[in-house]
This record gives structure tokens, sequence and C-alpha cells, in this order.
């Protein structure tokens, strides 16, 4: 890391989609910065991150594309998923309207991307156990049903966020390489 004249593998194109407010700019910062920001606002101009990783001995270069509040139901554009090889698809555990969007997500998702996207589905905000509204079983029959994988993360704690991203990652690359 650090050395600019690294040579670069592969590069994978990941979208970030789900409701708004669900976390997925604090994802994609948690993952890409360590960081977790108290006081965000929406996701203004910022196209994506990128985060360099080793993968059996190959440097993958991973560019991870935010909605910049675009969530409305079909406003985000094909540019969007164009090239993208995997998607994270994020709802907000807490909020069980989040979760019911996933189909709509997918389905969205599943008109514009190629046919071998890897699509991790993320229920966020585990942090909120007291506040959930969606049960894990749920999110896993819903996943089983259609071939997702899942995991259940806190941006805010740090939970499973790595694992998540470094799992679709890891699914990508065995696909693609
Ligand atoms: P986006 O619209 O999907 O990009 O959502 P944001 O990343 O902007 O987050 C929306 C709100 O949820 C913000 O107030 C965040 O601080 C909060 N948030 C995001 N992730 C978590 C999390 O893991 N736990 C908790 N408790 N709050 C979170
Ligand atoms: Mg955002």
């Amino acid at each position: 890391y650090g050395d600019y004249n690294q040579k670069i593998d592969y590069v994978f194109k990941v979208v970030l989609i789900g409701d708004s407010a669900v976390g997925k700019s604090q994802l994609l910062a948690r993952f890409a910065r360590n960081e977790f920001n108290v006081d965000s606002k929406a996701t203004i101009g910022v196209e994506f991150q990128t985060k360099t990783l080793v993968i059996d001995n190959k440097t993958v270069k991973s560019q991870i594309w935010d909605t910049a509040g675009q969530e409305r139901y079909r406003a985000v554009t094909s540019a969007y998923y164009r090239g993208a090889v995997g998607a994270m698809l994020v709802y907000d555990m807490t909020k069980r309207q989040s979760f019911d969007n996933m189909e709509r997500w997918l389905e969205e998702l599943r008109g514009h991307a190629d046919t071998n996207i890897v699509i991790m589905l993320i229920g966020n905000k585990c942090d909120l156990a007291n506040l959930r509204a969606v049960p894990t079983e749920d999110a896993q029959e819903f996943a089983q049903r259609e071939s997702l994988f899942f995991m259940e993360t806190s941006a805010l704690e740090s939970t499973n966020v790595e694992t998540a991203f470094f799992t679709a990652l890891i699914q990508i690359y065995r696909i693609i390489s």
C-alpha cells in the first residue's frame, strides 16, 4: 500500500444500493477509511471510493460506488450499474420497510447488471439490537431464495463490515480469475 507504482491486477466495481438512510455511505466510509461520521449529511458528489487488497497474491482494487442521494425508485441511472461485478444490497434492520424494498432493489439491479454479479444482502445497524424490526431468519430465507450472500453489520461499531466486503470481493475474484 502507498506504493503508487504498484501493479494492479484487477479492478472490481461494486455498487451500494438500498433505501436512503440505511447506512450505505457509513458502511463505505468504514470499509474504505475506517471512519464513521456522526454528523454525516446525505452523500453529495462523491462517486466512489477505492480500497486495494491482495487476494491470492494478486492486487485487487475495489471501486465501491455510492448513490449520491438518488435512492428514489428508478432514479439510480444505468450508468451506476454499468460494469459492476458486485452489489451490496443494504437495508436497515430497524426499518422493516427498507427490508421489504429489497425485492424492488434486487429487481432493478438484475434488470441492469451482469447476470453473474455477486450480491451481498446487508442488514445494517445491528448495534441497535433492541430496535430490531427484521428477524435474521427472514433475511436468511430471502437471501437463500434469491441466491444472495447475507450478513448483519454495524458501520457504527465496525461489526462485520470488512467481512461483508471481503466475502463479496473474494467471491468476485473466484468468478473472474
Ligand atoms: P445512506 O443514506 O444509506 O447513505 O445512509 P447514511 O450512511 O447516510 O446513514 C444514515 C443514518 O444512519 C446516519 O444518521 C448514520 O449515522 C446512521 N447509521 C449508519 N450506519 C449505522 C449503524 O451501523 N448503526 C447506527 N446506529 N446508525 C448508523
Ligand atoms: Mg448516502
